[in-house]
């Protein structure tokens, strides 16, 4: 997306190399297959440029599908992420044949990033490429295992850490599996088993056991901004709320009213704010904000009635191997304990929250070089509000940004496409400037 973007504002002479690994435009969101993986954000939200928003309902107008031909012109549709990777692509292609930049892909991983006047990387394969600019768009890390997994359950082959990469090999119709978290990945995964017959107890724990909540039709809703402390714009988040009810409107309408105003409010907030946000309210916005599809919360609340998934809020405080299956101690939010013999363990828990954590060797090489710094709550890395990244001395750097997931702790919500796009387009702004005299 940010490739789609500076193509569109650099000029010609302008040489832009993607380096990454796997189908280019698909990341971990769009490089499924499975059709039922469906986009969580409406169709009408989903174009590449904010400045022509329909981009994306005509393209799959153009498309020869019947079904997105009756896609009403409000854009509330939800496609598979699969044809929104398809989409990405598209757009990609077409401006690189276009005439304008150069544009050169390598199918490689950066595991070194130097800076300086012509900051490079080094490839896995041991080149080292040089640039004037750099963009880190490395996206989410999986989670590390959980606590209290003994290093024999994590050994197991049902031990399953990265949901993305489960084949589901091995698994019978009728296994019963525990699930890990109980956001859009455990969504994902539970459309994935159904996709394939299963019949077996799905059981799921998370903290406060909370679930995505459904889309709703769309309505424009003029929202009074929120402003001050965290305690104050929780209060104005709560009256508008019950003004927009009292007026014929539904709680999300407020909350997509929010979104052009999030990053601001968000940097508006002190540290200490932004850390009581995290820590009381992050799993309260996380479900109202990232909403499932009707179908996928459809299919959920029909699988929970019939019994066959079961939602529960607590923690598993031990998980060890036993046979081919595991026996886990589970601590549920009311006080009770209970054990559990599932075959299967799938990690749900989202992606990995701490980037001293990761292990990549790309990030992990820059933070211990003090070339990039994680920001002040530890959720990314540090940028300033223009992306630029903040090395460990606090200097600015001059020629390398970031963008996407690791700039969470500048920008709270800069994950999903009507976010991530905007991002795209003034990041573009900034690599695609003339290089200054030096
Ligand atoms: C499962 C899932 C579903 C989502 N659904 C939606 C949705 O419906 N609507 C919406 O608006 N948003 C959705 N999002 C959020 C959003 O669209 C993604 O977060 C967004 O795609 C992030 O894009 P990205 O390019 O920053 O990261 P990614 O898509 O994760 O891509 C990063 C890429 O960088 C590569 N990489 C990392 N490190 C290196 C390295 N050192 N060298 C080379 N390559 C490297 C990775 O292999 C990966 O291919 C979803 C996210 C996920 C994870």
């Amino acid at each position: 997306m940010l490739a789609v973007h500076v193509l569109r504002e650099a000029g010609p002479g302008t040489k832009v190399t993607l380096i990454g690994q796997g189908p280019f435009g698909r990341g971990v969101a769009y490089g499924t297959h499975n059709p039922d993986h469906l986009l969580n954000v409406r169709v009408a939200n989903m174009s590449a440029f904010a400045d022509d928003p329909s981009h994306f309902l005509r393209w799959l107008w153009m498309q020869d599908v019947p079904a997105y031909a009756d896609i009403p012109p409000s854009g509330h549709a939800f496609v598979s992420r699969k044809t929104y990777g398809d989409y990405v692509v598209a757009v990609f292609e077409e401006l690189c044949a276009g005439a304008g930049p150069a544009v050169t892909t390598v199918d490689a991983a950066a595991v070194q990033l130097h800076p300086g006047l012509r900051p490079s990387v080094t490839l896995a394969d041991g080149r080292r490429l040089y640039f004037d600019r750099i963009a880190l768009c490395v996206g989410n890390f999986p989670a590390g295992p959980p606590p209290g997994l003994s290093a024999a359950a994590q050994d197991s082959a049902h031990y399953v850490n990265d949901p993305w990469q489960w084949t589901m090999a091995g698994l019978a119709p009728e296994d019963d599996i525990l699930i890990l978290g109980s956001g859009l990945t455990m969504a994902d995964t539970v459309q994935s088993l159904l996709g394939k017959g299963h019949q077996g107890q799905i059981r799921v724990i998370s903290r406060r056991g909370l679930v995505p909540l459904r889309h709703e039709p769309a309505r424009t809703y003029e929202l009074k901004p929120p402003t001050g402390s965290l305690v104050e714009m929780l209060a104005a988040v709560r009256e508008n709320v019950r003004v927009a009810v009292l007026g014929g409107y539904d709680w999300r309408h407020v909350f997509d009213a929010l979104r052009p105003y999030t990053a601001a409010l968000w940097q508006g907030l002190s540290v200490e704010d932004q850390a009581r946000f995290l820590r009381h309210l992050r799993p309260y916005w996380d479900v109202h904000r990232h909403r499932l599809a009707p179908a996928v919360a459809d299919a959920i609340a029909d699988l929970r009635a019939r019994g066959c998934l079961r939602i529960d809020a607590g923690r598993a405080v031990a998980i060890d191997r036993d046979g081919d299956g595991f026996i886990v101690d589970l601590a549920l939010r009311d006080g009770s304990t209970s054990r559990i013999k599932p075959r299967w363990i799938i990690n749900c828990t989202g992606a990995a929250r701490d980037f001293r954590a990761i292990g990549d060797p790309l990030m992990q090489g820059a933070l211990d070089r003090g070339v990039i710094r994680p920001d002040p709550l530890g959720l990314g890395i540090d940028v300033t509000a223009g992306n630029v990244v903040i090395g460990a001395d606090g200097e600015v750097s001059e020629n390398i940004v970031a963008i996407g997931p690791p700039t969470r702790g500048r920008f709270w919500e800069v994950i999903a496409v009507p976010d991530i796009r905007g991002a795209c387009a003034r990041v573009a702004k900034t690599l695609a400037a003339p290089l200054p005299a030096r």
